[in-house]
């Protein structure tokens, strides 16, 4: 049986969904390999280096393929050349592709989104949402180091001694406290806020002071956060007002799953920060953490320069794709018996993370979406 490795083709994606390395993982489970030409030269891997792991190179990759891998979706044009029955592993943000999902029903795909693997220990190994926030966070913190024109770290020297820089962090998930991490050895001295009760402590636990602002906690179903009310928004944007006033970088990474991310900042509570400040908004892209931030963009509000993340995961294209490699090998894994991609949909994992399968929208709240959508 074929496995065959997409060339990502949405503007911006440098990653690739299996490197070589982990090539042998899929051969050894008795796969084929087959690799669309150039599909790792964003991620720096080479034809040559798939071919000389024991894949194929070719521009037919797909063709036969009982299962195809990528990490951005398939496009609706390459969906329809697929043989009904191939599966597909990758992100799929399923209730905002609806004509996609329309379209692996109607082509008899078995699709799967990685952002539906269920986070239950078993599935750690497979979660890519948390291996591409791990590399989304590091990124934040770097960038924030980068354009802020001081030392992150304290230093004594016989010139005087430079005080460290003050970071703020919000929201502190995955990406949050790998941020926090990050800025913590570079030095900086870090305190972060979050809505969840077990946060304050997992801020600690890598270096920070935890804020507490005396609010409720705000937790949801599956250890998630939970939407805030506007006045309860608007209170703790009040208290958060003078950390972020005297913070020289504010990273933000805060999100709700399934909805836009909650407005943490106002344009006024950055307009307070100091000459030279910086803003990271890693929730740029799905609603924005800070008001006025643009995905991919740095614009200026008041003294600070807002940078706005854009598939931040892919700026780091070979340590991201190497965790979403081995990501998509641990699902492979789970979905293969006897040498065969034969998926046990009454395995958990399994039929979570499924879009479509048998010509029918499996995921129930993008099947009710694409029934009101034809309504
Ligand atoms: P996420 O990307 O959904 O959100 C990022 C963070 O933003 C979260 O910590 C959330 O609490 C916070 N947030 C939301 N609204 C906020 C607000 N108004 N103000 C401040 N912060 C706010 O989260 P994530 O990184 O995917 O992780 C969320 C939780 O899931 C964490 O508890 C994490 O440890 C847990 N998790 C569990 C597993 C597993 O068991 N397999 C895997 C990954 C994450």
């Amino acid at each position: 049986m074929k496995i065959a490795v997409a060339k990502e083709v949405r503007e911006g994606e440098s990653r690739v969904a299996m490197v070589p390395e982990l090539v042998g993982k899929l051969t050894g489970l008795g796969y084929e390999v087959a690799v669309e030409p150039g599909a790792g030269t964003a991620a720096l891997c080479s034809d040559e280096e798939y071919v000389d792991a024991g894949s194929t190179v070719s521009e037919d990759a797909m063709v036969d393929a009982a299962l195809v891998v990528s990490v951005q979706p398939l496009e609706s044009r390459t969906v329809r050349r697929l043989s009904a029955g191939t599966a597909t592993l990758s992100f799929l943000p399923a209730g905002q592709s609806l004509d996609l999902v329309a379209d692996l029903r109607a082509c008899g795909i078995t699709s799967f989104a990685l952002e539906l693997v269920p986070r239950i220990s078993r599935a750690q190994t497979m979660d890519a949402l948390s291996s591409q926030a791990l590399v989304a966070g590091y990124r934040c913190a770097i960038v924030a180091a980068g354009l802020l024109r001081r030392f992150f770290p304290l230093n004594m020297t016989s010139a005087g001694t430079v005080r460290p820089a003050q970071v703020v962090v919000l929201g502190a998930g995955v990406a949050g406290l790998q941020a926090i991490a990050t800025c913590n050895r570079l030095g900086a001295v870090v305190k972060a806020y979050d809505v969840r009760e077990a946060s304050a402590e997992e801020i600690r636990s890598v270096g920070a002071q935890a804020i507490d602002l005396e609010l409720e906690t705000l937790e949801g179903a599956g250890g998630y956060a939970r939407e805030m009310t506007e006045d309860r928004a608007q209170r703790q944007r009040e208290l958060l007002t003078p950390y972020i006033a005297n913070s020289d970088a504010l990273i933000t990474t805060a999100a709700v799953p399934g909805r836009t991310a909650p407005l943490l900042v106002t344009a006024e509570m950055v307009e307070q920060m100091k000459p030279g400040s910086v803003v990271v908004d890693l929730a740029a892209e799905s609603g924005g953490n800070v008001e006025g931030s643009e995905p991919g963009q740095v614009v200026r509000i008041g003294n600070a320069q807002v940078w706005g993340g854009a598939n931040v995961a892919s700026q780091m294209p070979g340590p991201a794709s190497q965790l979403y490699a081995q990501n998509i090998v641990n699902l492979v894994t789970l979905m293969t018996h006897e040498g065969a991609f034969a998926p046990d949909f009454d395995d958990q994992i399994v039929s979570g993370s499924c879009v479509t399968r048998d010509r029918q929208v499996w995921h129930e709240p993008t099947r009710l979406l694409l029934e009101g959508d034809q309504s």
